[in-house]
């Protein structure tokens, strides 16, 4: 159904019929029903320089968006200078750093606890940012946690306001599951625009070779580290 490419320029043209069919590009506290509005949502799952692409975009269009980014991770450590400034350029571009929570990381046993889990996360990532940190996406979500107010605390972008009251729309595994041109051409006032910029790129690539890429990506970036901490790794190792 959905021909859309995994391409920036099929995102811009994205970004661009939103913005020419009325849509007012908001943060998720300023959710009004009365208005038309778009809530462009990033959730990063690999890689910030990914996401840093489509911040640029997503800034030459003049729209703004909430990034979700992982405490705990394999894939990309929050700690270092390199993601600090990359999250730094992303804020400064206009928009929002927010909290991804990857539940599977603890043992929760109990609403309070994954209260207590998520609220310490985002307090840890206000370190990071600079910036409140007041909303919540879940990495690989719970069912459970479907149009479910989590907390009076914080906002969960699972929250029934922003998963059914807006048209919530998606390219989980690379793969659009309901239409976000079909939701403009259907005349939803409201939506969630959720992308991974993983996927995208200058030209159109397979799943299959995007993830060959990013393992190759993984695997200098060892060798990098590992040549930035080791002295002399090459007299040791030969
Ligand atoms: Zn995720």
């Amino acid at each position: 159904m959905n021909k859309m490419k995994f391409t920036y320029d099929a995102y811009r043209k994205l970004l661009l019929t939103f913005k020419n069919n009325g849509y007012q590009d908001i943060f998720y506290q300023e959710a009004d029903m009365t208005k038309k509005q778009v809530i462009l949502r990033h959730d990063i799952d690999n890689s910030i320089e990914d996401a840093l692409k489509i911040a640029e975009i997503e800034k030459e269009v003049g729209m703004k968006s909430t990034y979700f980014v992982l405490i705990g991770t394999e894939f990309y450590n929050l700690f270092t200078k390199r993601s600090k400034e990359m999250i730094e350029k992303i804020i400064a571009y206009g928009h929002s750093v927010q909290l991804h929570f990857d539940v599977t990381n603890y043992d929760i046993s109990s609403k309070e606890d994954l209260i207590q889990m998520i609220e310490k996360e985002m307090r840890i990532l206000e370190m990071i940012t600079k910036q409140p940190v007041h909303v919540v996406s879940f990495h690989r979500p719970l069912r459970e946690y479907f149009n479910e107010t989590i907390s009076n605390s914080f906002i969960s972008a699972y929250d029934k306001q922003f998963f059914s009251d807006f048209k919530y729309v998606s390219d989980s595994r690379r793969n659009w599951k309901d239409d976000p041109y079909e939701a403009v051409a259907n005349g939803y006032r409201h939506i969630q625009c959720l992308t991974h910029a993983f996927w995208y790129d200058e030209r159109e690539r397979t799943a299959h070779d995007k993830i060959a890429l990013f393992k190759t990506k993984c695997a200098d970036k060892t060798q990098e580290a590992l040549y930035q901490n080791i002295t002399d790794l090459d007299e040791l190792i030969k």
